[in-house]
């Protein structure tokens, strides 16, 4: 059995007390912890430890769940800038979606993945909105597998709307998904995970939607779904349908605790209330938001009524950064902001939505998104050395939200495993990996013809 001994630390737990412990230890046995105590540990705990970390002067705290991101995205980052969503993804997104390959998708995922561990991010969940090549799908659950991060794939599908190639029917879809359940759902001691990604309400059909919804509850799988992220893709289904985004999934009765929104900008009062009696997750994702001009989640209202509204960054091409520990600060800000009200939102409630509302979206709350005995070993550790970090009173949930930066995280552990330590990635050569990703990038953008 490994064991890891954590000592010396300001520990933030993140459980529903919010209780801090000023000065504290914990101890990981495997994957698992098992004390979390205020403190120094006995001679005794410290002599079961394989392994000592001192982190005299740092927070300990759970990772970060980034519950919303398109990791092949870091193949066309930066040719979104300053564009219209549609116009990106159908003239730059689409042609190199159609040509990627799965060594491509591979490298793109595991660099994504390196930028979301180097910023306390522990968990992600995945959207590839597209079926492209065979086994492109795979490559980035073997990314996730190499990687250590804890991973889900939201498989996504599209049946109209989008080029010809990408067109499945439902049949292919659930072979398609009965594979991919079959060999990497609940994979690597639980780590990796599978939710259904219908790409958004108009690119699929009805039809699908009710069967795909029954086939989730069946396997205990999630379903995610981008919905009403922008005023005029709703208008558009209203017009189509009658029905805004929300109104449509709760008439159908689909909406439930394994559903999660991602965006839910565009809400009404009713579709709040049906999101509250649903238990469905709504995903905040700010950044992405102000970068492509969507508007504002009415996230206060949300978390006032106690929906875990759980956050993402979204790609690495609306938004241009994976940064969860950054994402905070913008979190806060931008509602207070639009509120005109500097009490709106609390740091601890933007933890909370980074952490353990997280949870619920990656449809583990029991598991993972605090640090309690018998959860995941899921932390990270962030350093206050910085000049910035120096105040005279330590309010860790306000230092961390309004102070801390990607850059101040030092150590990223998963499942009990060390991803990086010291600000060092331990799992790869991070300079292999960018050279061989950046190679792999210039002759996909080649063939799609992008310039
Ligand atoms: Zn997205």
């Amino acid at each position: 059995m490994s064991v890891l001994l954590i000592e010396k630390g300001y520990l933030l737990p993140g459980n529903s007390s919010g209780v801090e412990i000023p000065f504290g230890f914990i101890l990981i046995e495997d994957d698992l912890i098992t004390v979390v105590s205020e403190g120094d540990p006995s001679e005794q705990v410290r002599n079961t430890a394989n392994e000592i970390i001192d982190a005299a002067g740092q927070i300990v705290m759970p990772g970060l769940i980034n519950a919303h991101v398109h990791l092949q995205q870091s193949l066309v980052r930066g040719l979104a800038d300053d564009r219209a969503v549609w116009d990106w993804v159908q003239n730059v997104a689409f042609p190199v979606y159609g040509e990627m390959n799965p060594d491509e998708v591979y490298l793109a995922t595991l660099i994504g993945m390196v930028e979301n561990i180097r910023s306390g991010t522990t968990t992600t969940t995945d959207n590839q909105t597209v079926r492209s090549k065979a086994g492109n799908f795979e490559a980035a659950f073997r990314a996730a597998k190499d990687s250590g991060i804890r991973y889900k794939l939201a498989r996504g599908f599209n049946e109209r709307g989008v080029p010809d190639q990408f067109i499945e029917t439902a049949d292919e879809i659930f072979e398609d998904m009965a594979g991919l359940y079959e060999a990497w759902h609940d994979a690597e001691n639980g780590r990796l995970r599978l939710d259904f990604n219908p790409h958004t309400l108009y690119l699929v059909t009805e039809e699908t939607m009710l069967r795909v919804n029954e086939k989730a509850l069946e396997w205990g799988i999630g379903m995610h779904l981008h919905t009403a992220e922008s005023e005029d893709e709703l208008n558009k289904f209203v017009q189509e349908t009658g029905m805004r985004h929300v109104e449509w999934l709760a008439d159908r009765e689909l909406l439930g605790p394994h559903f999660q929104l991602a965006h839910s900008v565009w809400l009404n009062g009713d579709e709040i209330e049906k999101i509250a009696e649903s238990g469905a997750v709504p995903i905040h994702n700010p950044v992405c938001n102000m970068f492509c001009g969507s508007g504002v989640s009415p996230v206060p209202q949300m978390l006032s009524m106690n929906i875990p509204v759980a956050m993402g960054t979204d790609g690495q091409a609306c938004n241009n950064g994976q940064e969860m520990m950054d994402t905070l600060k913008w979190a806060i800000n931008v509602h207070k902001l639009n509120s005109r009200d500097a009490m709106i939102l609390s740091p601890e409630q933007v933890i909370q939505m980074a952490s353990r509302n997280g949870a619920f979206a990656f449809g583990l709350p029991e598991d993972i998104g605090s640090l309690e005995p018998g959860k995941k070993a899921d932390l990270i550790i962030v350093d206050l050395d910085d000049p910035r970090m120096t105040v005279p009173t330590l309010n860790l949930p306000s230092l961390l939200v309004n102070f801390a930066r990607a850059e101040d995280v030092v150590t990223t552990i998963v499942d009990g495993k060390i991803l990086m330590r010291d600000k060092k990635i331990l799992f790869l050569d991070e300079d292999e990996l960018v050279n061989e990703f950046k190679q792999a990038r210039t002759g996909l953008l080649k063939r799609a013809g992008i310039h």
